[in-house]
């Protein structure tokens, strides 16, 4: 069932360090509550989960930032076009790769009663910001609590400095070989999505809706939501599989702004200077420099606090230009933040009539609360599917953006859920397989979850969300767009 390559490299690594032989996938005695599975049902899912998850890593879908087209990068539609095949063969229907690089399938529903469409999504690029190509699984099988050295590039897991990996004892950690990401984030959310559907089409026994199954590239760069057609994906709600810890519930992410600041001053020989120069790079570091270092920065913040972020700064006298990002969960105090900015730029440049100060804002995304709580079916549900599988749910603020914020502005609610990926972004990844079979299964129960009356059909302006599956994507729509 597994890659051989993986379980070679896995068998050698298990000698070296003279850890038991491997116990192949699964066996029978991993029934024992020691296995670190959450229920029968995630243990039944892991071999093909895995199985699938170690080959969409190997595929390089790094996205890339200056991108003149949808998706950024043509690794994505390969990753793209192997899923619409294995969509196919899993027996979904409306079956779709666009010219974008998004995909998209159905899973019809099998209960009479009125359910609505449900959306679960995951993205298919992996960040830019470490290598992401030649990516070679690992799976360190009954993980025994010690210090993970990886082959390559010196990289070591130490649970010292990482408390998630500490509780993961006993459990298959997948890593990648120590120079390159994994890319759990977010194929694992993509291989668990794909099992979870894969799965519930083989058992028609279980109660489910429709599903909308979509795949988007280009998250990373913070483009996957913009150009899926959300009309003719036709969800009253979705889900991206793209969080954490097991457990974890996002609902919430920073509400975000950019700014860009350009000065102009007067420019003129420096010999020639005196009485005439009005150096715009001085002004610009000036009000840079005037910002709060002590608080209202990345490295000074956390949990709910807000920040601003200077990350560019670039100019001559003649004109200078810096970019900030702005974010906060509370809009008021983001707002704030931004006056604060204005503030002190006006505070510089005001005494200076001859330069002249220009303030660009742009809205990044919206923290997604807002739209969440007008339908709190939406993450009763998920709440609820979470449980199912034995697991506590977590509520947890996001300090970033996800596809989930600008979909739910857009129209579709769309909470974040967890992956069971960890250290994203860095060669020093790593998932929990019974942790991915733990989400994938929460998918299985979530489908359930939304063929109960109770979230189907509750609170008031929602009948829409209620009707039955005959009714056009657009109609079943919750909140169309404008
Ligand atoms: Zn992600």
């Amino acid at each position: 069932m597994l890659d051989d390559n993986v379980l070679r490299r896995e068998d050698r690594r298990a000698n070296s360090t003279g850890r038991p032989e491997d116990r192949g996938p699964y066996p029978k005695e991993a029934a024992a509550p020691s296995d670190g599975f959450t229920s029968k049902l995630a243990r039944e899912l892991a071999s093909d989960l895995l199985e699938r998850f170690c080959r969409y890593v190997r595929i390089d879908t790094q996205s890339r930032r200056d991108r003149s087209g949808s998706p950024s990068t043509p690794g994505q539609m390969v990753l793209g076009r192997m899923l619409v095949e294995e969509l196919l063969a899993a027996g979904l229907e409306d079956v779709q790769l666009d010219e974008n690089g998004y995909v998209t399938a159905t899973l019809r529903r099998n209960v009479d009663s009125p359910a609505p469409v449900i959306g679960v999504l995951a993205h298919l690029d992996t960040t830019p910001d470490a290598p992401g190509g030649g990516v070679q699984p690992i799976v360190h099988r009954g993980y025994d609590g010690g210090v993970i050295e990886l082959p390559n590039g010196e990289t070591v897991l130490d649970p010292r400095q990482m408390p998630e990996l500490q509780e993961k004892r006993g459990h298959d950690i997948v890593t990648a070989s120590g120079d390159t990401l994994l890319g759990a984030d977010d194929k694992a959310g993509v291989a668990e999505v794909m099992a979870a559907v894969a799965y519930l089409a083989s058992h028609p026994e279980l109660p489910r809706p429709t599903l909308r199954v979509a795949f988007t590239p280009d998250e990373e760069i913070g483009a996957g939501a913009s150009l899926l057609d959300l009309d003719g994906f036709g969800a009253y709600c979705a889900y991206t599989l793209d969080g954490s810890e097991r457990g974890e519930l996002q609902d919430e992410t920073f509400s975000a702004l950019e700014a860009v600041v350009t000065v102009q001053g007067v420019d003129v020989h420096p010999g020639q200077a005196t009485g005439k120069l009005v150096n715009a790079l001085r002004l610009a570091s000036r009000i840079v420099s005037l910002l709060p270092v002590d608080t209202l920065t990345p490295e000074t913040t956390s949990d709910r606090e807000g920040f601003i972020h200077v990350y560019e700064l670039n100019g001559t006298p003649a004109k200078a230009t810096f970019r900030a990002i702005l974010r906060d969960f509370d809009d008021d105090a983001l707002r704030r933040h931004l006056a604060l900015l204005e503030m002190t730029a006006h505070q510089v440049t005001d005494p200076e009539p001859r330069a002249r100060l220009a303030i660009e804002i742009r809205e990044q995304y919206q923290n997604m609360r807002r739209h969440l709580e007008r339908v709190p079916n939406v993450l009763a549900a998920a709440e609820a599917a979470i449980r199912a599988e034995g697991i506590e749910p977590v509520r947890r603020p996001i300090r970033g953006g996800t596809d989930g914020s600008r979909l739910s502005e857009m129209g579709l609610p769309t909470p974040n859920v967890f992956t069971g990926g960890h250290e994203y972004h860095s060669v020093r990844e790593w998932t929990s397989v019974q942790d991915m079979a733990a989400a994938a299964a929460t998918i299985v129960h979530l489908a359930e979850a939304w063929t109960r009356p109770e979230y189907a059909a509750t609170g008031e302006g929602r009948a829409r969300a209620a009707a039955p599956a005959a009714l056009s994507p657009a109609e079943n729509r919750s909140n169309p767009r404008s």
